[in-house]
């Protein structure tokens, strides 16, 4: 053998900020009560062995999946590494899922275990008898915290810590293996897992911590909105370790007060979120007057982000905002807007309007444009085309099903469409999949359109997006109801609450005599946007 070749595994990244990083800081505001914690890397490594102990003598085995429902916080970020480190599968849940996906993935995923902070022990306490698979549920907080409950096997996170050694062998196995499972609803059907390995995600973190990625280093702190439980975080509990920088969890407040005190309190350099996020935290700074001094730049990604947003953080904070573009298939990280040389000499305008492209992609995805007929597309800034997507932390096939999810030559369509100009920088124009994405997360238009077509006074039913000034997107049903009837807003609202959750729910309702169709016989969803254009304004 020419070079060592060391089995990896996770844990030894945190492994490697508790050696050389000790005293960096994951910065925590409290899901029970809003307090900010510290704990060093030092500490929270000690702390993933301790869960890693507790977990083994509860029965966990190499393989289990383990369920988490819960914010940003340090012990959710222990708990990646104690589930995965010890080669069991750490199955971030979204606690904003409806009932029903909930319901599905939870049992799709066969957890074991789930463990979740204590504001979302009520979803549990209803739904836990639905759970065949699951053998206890551990809520992450201290014993004064715990929920009052009748059920039995319910354990206190910090009690199980305490009684548990806090040294654990991590065990050596095929980095190939999965190491965390996170499911998405950006698709049709059913929600659809996105197994990552242990390879990927260290793959991952290495090209998300290039310069011309997310550019930090250990003198840096990075304020994580992006959550622990949506896309892998976009990484970021994995590169924090091994950049060696400081993480701030911000638990479960998201207005921007409490967003600009931890930036300003912790002096944070670098932070990573959704559009939503950073139009609070600009109305915020713009009422008070106040100005982000320490912030060198802002990722944003998830949904595009408004061309006013660029010059608001540059014009009155000084700050970069770098668009970012990826999706759960992909770890998530595909592209990520920092200038190249090639662009630096172009008029400012051009210049300006390039950086708030989704940007260029990092080695370890590769893009290509395709028509409908599949042929492939010039990168020349104009051809618009579906987005395929090739490399090394992107999807193969979803955990579970039968067949790939990439083509014959390992393409995977990411149902969006897009240009590709001569400098690489790509950008999304449309999108294929029909799918609302509010606030960052998905609302299935399909989904809705079926159950809203089961209202016994309703015909036919379009959900389509709308552009909204916070959430990014909002949906807006389209109704035809049926001959003799005539269905009110409230019973077909009351009718969908049944299967979504209050934030999925249209905002508004429109009686139609008809929806205007494809030749193919579809709902023209192309014709209905440009006639509802604007509606939310
Ligand atoms: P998810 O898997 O939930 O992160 O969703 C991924 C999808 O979100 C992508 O396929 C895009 O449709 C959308 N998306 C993510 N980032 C951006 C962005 N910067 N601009 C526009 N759409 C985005």
């Amino acid at each position: 053998m020419n070079m060592q070749n060391n089995p990896f595994n996770l844990a030894q990244l945190l492994e490697f900020a508790g050696k050389y990083h000790p005293t960096q800081k994951v910065i925590t505001r409290r899901v029970e009560d809003d307090q900010i914690v510290e704990h060093t890397y030092r500490e929270v490594l000690a702390r993933s062995k301790k869960l890693a102990n507790a977990l083994k003598k509860l029965g966990v085995q190499h393989g289990d999946c383990i369920g988490t429902i819960a914010l940003n916080t340090h012990r959710h970020m222990e708990s990646w590494y104690g589930i995965s480190g010890q080669g069991a599968i750490c199955h971030t849940i979204n606690p904003r899922l409806s009932m029903k996906q909930l319901h599905y993935i939870v049992n799709h995923a066969a957890d074991k275990y789930l463990l979740l902070d204590p504001i979302f022990w009520p979803i549990i306490e209803g739904m836990h008898t639905k759970f065949p698979n699951v053998s206890g549920y551990i809520v992450l907080t201290e014993r004064e915290n715990m929920p009052k409950t009748e059920i039995s096997n319910v354990y206190c996170y910090e009690e199980l810590l305490t009684d548990a050694p806090d040294e654990f062998d991590w065990p050596e196995f095929d980095p190939q293996e999965g190491s965390s499972l996170c499911y998405t609803s950006g698709t049709t059907g059913d929600p659809k897992g996105v197994m990552y390995t242990h390879t990927s995600n260290l793959l991952h973190a290495y090209g998300l911590s290039l310069s011309d990625a997310i550019a930090v280093g250990a003198q840096d702190t990075i304020l994580v909105v992006v959550p622990l439980f949506h896309a892998n975080s976009w990484g970021l509990a994995y590169a924090g370790p091994m950049i060696g920088c400081n993480l701030i969890m911000p638990g479960k407040r998201m207005d921007g007060g409490a967003i600009f005190e931890l930036i300003e309190k912790y002096n944070a350099t670098s932070a990573a979120g959704v559009p939503t996020v950073w139009t609070s935290l600009l109305e915020y700074a713009d009422k008070t007057g106040k100005k982000m001094e320490s912030l060198n730049d802002v990722v944003v990604g998830g949904s595009a982000a408004p061309p006013s947003m660029f010059t608001r953080f540059r014009e009155k904070h000084d700050v970069d905002l770098i668009h970012a573009w990826g999706m759960t298939e992909m770890s998530p990280l595909g592209t990520i807007n920092r200038p190249s040389g090639a662009i630096m000499d172009l008029p400012k305008d051009e210049y300006l309007r390039i950086r708030r492209k989704q940007g260029r992609p990092i080695f370890g995805v590769d893009l290509k444009l395709v028509d409908e007929k599949n042929n492939q597309l010039p990168h020349d800034g104009k051809a618009v085309g579906r987005l395929l997507v090739k490399g090394n932390w992107i999807v193969h096939t979803y955990f579970k099903a039968g067949k790939p999810a990439v083509d014959e030559d390992g393409w995977f369509d990411t149902g969006d469409m897009a240009t590709i100009d001569e400098y690489g920088y790509m950008e999304i124009i449309d999108r294929a999949k029909d799918l609302i994405k509010s606030g960052g997360e998905w609302i299935s238009s399909v989904d809705m359109e079926n159950h809203a077509m089961g209202h016994a006074g309703v015909s036919m039913a379009a959900a389509i997006a709308i552009a909204h000034e916070k959430w990014g997107e909002r949906p807006l049903l389209i109704v035809v109801p049926k001959e003799g009837h005539k269905p009110t807003k409230e019973t077909i609202l009351e009718h969908l609450s049944t299967e979504f959750s209050k934030w999925q729910l249209p905002d508004d309702i429109v009686f139609v005599e008809e929806i205007p169709l494809t030749a193919t016989g579809k709902f023209s969803k192309l014709h209905l946007r440009k006639q509802f254009e604007g509606y939310f304004d």
